[in-house]
This record gives C-alpha cells, structure tokens and sequence, in this order.
C-alpha cells in the first residue's frame, strides 16, 4: 500500500512506513491468529506467511536508556520495527519463529514482563499524574506502578475469565480510557477551586475564565475593588476546567483529593454493547508512594470477578449478570449515597422499562 502523497509537512508521517515488511506484505490479508502463551501471539495471512508478536509491559514514560535498549533488541530480533500501543506495551514482531524464545529470555533478562494478551491483564493505560499535569488530583504512574506490582501475575498468566481493562486518569477530564475500562481508577477533587483574588486580574480573562465552567459556577465579581470572580459552590463538581484557563484558581488540595474507582466499562461490543464505567468506590485518600488502600481494593475486585465470572464473561457483564447488589456483597463494598446518581441529566439513564421484577 503506497502511502497518499502529502499536502503539508504537518502531522505525523504515514504509518505504513514503520510496518515490519512481513506485516506490510499481508496487509489486509490475515486468515487468524492464535494465542500461543502469555505474551507471544501468531498471526497467519492467507498466503501462509505467520508473523510472531511478542508483548512486553512498559512503563508510559521510560528513559531513553530504556527505549534504545528496546531499539537495540528491535535491530537484534525484529529487522529494527517494534511498536507501542495504545496501552504502553512494546511490542516486537518477527518472521521468524526461532527468534521468539531468545528474544523474551532478553526482555526477561533487561526486567521486562512478557504476557499482556489473552485472558489477562493488559498493561494499564494511564496519564501524566503529578509529574506533567497541573489539575491532577493523583499521581498517575505511582498508583499504577504498586497497582501492578500486586496484579504482575495476571499479566504473566491467562488465567482470568476474559481479558481484564485497567485504567488510571489523576483527574475527571480523564485523558486516560477510565469511562470503558473494565477497572478504573479516577483521581477526584473534592473541594472547588481558591481564588488568587490579587493575581486573577492579571493572569485570567474573566470572560472566558467564566466560559470556561461546564456547569456556569463561576460569575464575574468585584473583590475589595477588584475586578475578579466568584465560585457557587453548590453548583461545582470540581472538574478544575477553570484552573486549566486561569492559573489563578489552583483546584489540587493535598488533605481532600483522592482516588475513586469504577467498574464494568468495555469498548468492545462483542457478545454484549460498549458499556460505561460505574463508581464502585467514591474516595479512597491519596498515600503515596504505595497507595496500599488502592491496591487492596483493585486487588479485591480482580479476585473476586477471576472467582465468580464464567468463562468470557468481562467484569460488566459479569455484573450485569449477577445484579449490583450482589457485586457489592460478593466484593465486600459498602454501597453509600455517592453511588446513586442524581445528576441533573442522569433521568435519561434511569431505567424507564415498566418490566421491573422485584
Ligand atoms: S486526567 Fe486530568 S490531571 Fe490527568 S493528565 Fe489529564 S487533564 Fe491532567
Ligand atoms: S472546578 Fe469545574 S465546575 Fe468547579 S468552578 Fe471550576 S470549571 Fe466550574
């Protein structure tokens, strides 16, 4: 497939330059693929040719000592083409099968994991956390981190149910796929922005500060002869979208913010539809550097949904089948007032259907 010849020298160049030959060759063309272990797949084209990928987890951001060790058993193994996706697993595909087993005994060898496929715990897809983001509410690749060390072996084995979802966003702007992912772990604030009422002025247009707020909590105000602006508190959900316009209403708040967790979203709409995530945990405070209350809780839901499941059966549809009341029995979750959802629009997911069974 020749790439389409560019207008502009903007964006990134045409994928099918970075495609390793064979996949190139049967672009378009597979006849299947296959699961051989935890970490190695196998895809066949119609012409016969197979293809072997075998995925590593990666951390989201990793050094460039990192990255050219990567590169360097690309060169070794993978005629120079590996590939991340979209949840920072590499990936490194070959022709050759002989090079699969020498090529995971490196990863193992650089502390690389190889699994990540099947019926198993992908790596999590995560965003920046506190060492990029100003409205995070948590880090991103801590929690991640301790959350993996305690569920390594569901990456290394498929011995859950069907594949299993995580994903970690430090704030409900989510960048992260928390609003789908089997398990999601959300960083929340808790309390509505400060107003930097002596910097504002300056720093902030207070037209689009005030456009700025998805639920119009913010008013325009005189403050001790100052032109500045106002919060309704009542009216905040404390999403920090005024913080990202204007830097002089700062939202993070070390003693309130923490981590609430969801459950049962999936994009796929095998067997059943793309399902939204719902809250299963409102708040869980904010200890780094292992966050062992997130952990546990993570940990918990996993090994209760591997227990319970049937076979292919996501964690939604698991929940689906067995109601929420008994999700909340089975994992041992209080169920509080924050879980009912009495935001002005929810009417519209309420369940309407007279053919209710008590
Ligand atoms: S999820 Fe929120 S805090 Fe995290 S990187 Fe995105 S906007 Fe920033
Ligand atoms: S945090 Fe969100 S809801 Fe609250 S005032 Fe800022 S933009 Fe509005």
């Amino acid at each position: 497939m020749a790439a389409p010849k560019r207008k502009t020298d903007i964006g990134p160049p045409h994928y099918d330059q970075m495609l390793h030959p064979a996949i190139k060759a049967n672009y378009g063309k597979w006849k299947s693929h296959q699961n051989l272990k935890p970490g190695v797949l196998m895809h066949e084209g119609e012409s016969g040719a197979k293809v072997y990928t075998v995925r590593g987890a990666s951390a989201r951001l990793i050094s460039i000592t990192t990255i050219r060790e990567m590169c360097d058993l690309a060169d070794k193994y993978c005629d120079g083409f590996l590939r991340y996706t979209s949840r920072n697993n590499v990936e490194f595909m070959t022709d050759k099968e002989a090079n699969v087993e020498p090529l995971i005994a490196d990863l193992k060898a650089m502390g690389v994991p190889v699994g990540g496929t099947g019926s198993s715990i992908s790596n999590i897809v995560h965003t920046q956390g506190w060492v990029h983001c100003h409205s995070s509410a948590t880090d991103a690749s801590g929690v991640v981190k301790v959350v993996m060390d305690e569920l390594i072996d569901y990456f290394t084995s498929m011995s859950l149910p069907a594949h299993l979802r995580i994903a970690v966003a430090c704030c409900l702007n989510m960048c992260g796929a928390v609003h789908c992912s089997d398990i999601a772990i959300l960083g929340i604030h808790r309390t509505p922005p400060t107003i930097d009422h002596d910097k504002l002025g300056n720093m902030c247009e207070i037209p689009t500060t005030v456009a700025s707020c998805p639920k119009a909590a913010i008013r325009p105000a005189m403050v001790e002869g100052k032109q500045s602006v106002e919060v309704i508190e009542d009216l905040c959900m404390y999403c920090g979208n005024c913080y990202t316009v204007c830097p002089a209403m700062p939202i993070a708040n070390p003693l309130n913010d923490g981590i609430s967790i969801w459950v049962g979203g999936k994009v796929s709409n095998s067997r059943t539809k793309p399902m939204f995530s719902k809250l299963a945990i409102p708040y869980l405070p904010n200890t780094p550097p292992r966050w062992p209350e997130v952990s546990d809780a993570v940990k918990n839901i996993v090994e209760v949904y591997a227990r319970d499941a049937k076979k292919y059966e996501r964690v939604g549809e698991w929940i689906n089948r067995i109601g929420w009341p008994q999700f909340f029995e089975k994992t041992n979750l209080e169920f509080t007032k924050y879980h009912i959802d009495d935001f002005t629009l929810a009417s519209s997911t309420y369940n309407s259907s007279t053919h209710i069974k008590f």
